[in-house]
Order: structure tokens, then sequence, then C-alpha cells
């Protein structure tokens, strides 16, 4: 049994606090990388989910990818009809779906 309320209870607020304060993008780095290390000691198993919390802010999708925590993209702005990008949140380059259609990243 994991301890899953690390996440909105402690990940969470910290990272939003982060956000708020305009902390620079090495401290955000460092405190949460610190973070997540220090709640997986604890049996933390819901990193997903507070990644998915912010999946828009890519210091913090970053800092999760340096810890192995990814999620798929899931982007839908396709023109053609997809069920979302399959690759991994953060990525580089074009989107791409299961289907093998790719669509531009850049608006
Ligand atoms: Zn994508």
């Amino acid at each position: 049994m994991g301890w899953g309320s690390a996440g909105y209870r402690i990940f969470d607020p910290v990272a939003r606090a982060l956000l708020d304060a305009n902390a620079s993008e090495e401290i955000t780095r460092r405190v949460l990388g610190k973070l997540i290390d220090e709640l997986r000691q604890e049996d933390w198993d819901t990193e997903t989910d507070s990644l998915d919390e912010f999946r828009d802010q890519p210091v913090i999708v970053a800092v999760f990818r340096d810890k192995d925590v990814t999620t798929r993209c899931r982007n839908t702005k396709s023109p053609l009809p997809t069920a979302g990008c399959t690759r991994l949140l953060g990525h580089g380059g074009d989107h791409r779906d299961d289907q093998d259609n790719s669509w531009s990243a850049t608006p």
C-alpha cells in the first residue's frame, strides 16, 4: 500500500507555491527533485497523478522525467480524428498517434 496522499497533500502545494513565486528553473528543479526522492522513500505511488496535474508546466514535466516518471502527451489538436498523441509528455518534434499519424506541435 503506497502513500497516495503525498501528491495532493505535499508535492502539489509545494510545486504550486514555487510556480506562484516565479521560482527560477534551477530552484524548482532542485526543490522538487529532492522532494520527489524523499516522498518515494516513503512509498509515494501517485507521482503520475501529480505529473498530470502539472502537465502544462514544462519545468515540472522535466523534473519528473529526470526521475523516470512519464506519461503520454495525449495532444489531440490534430487535423485528423485521433485518440491523441502517444509520445511521452514533453517530447520534442511532432505529435504522433498509435496509427502513425503525425501533426505539428507548433500552433
Ligand atoms: Zn505529443
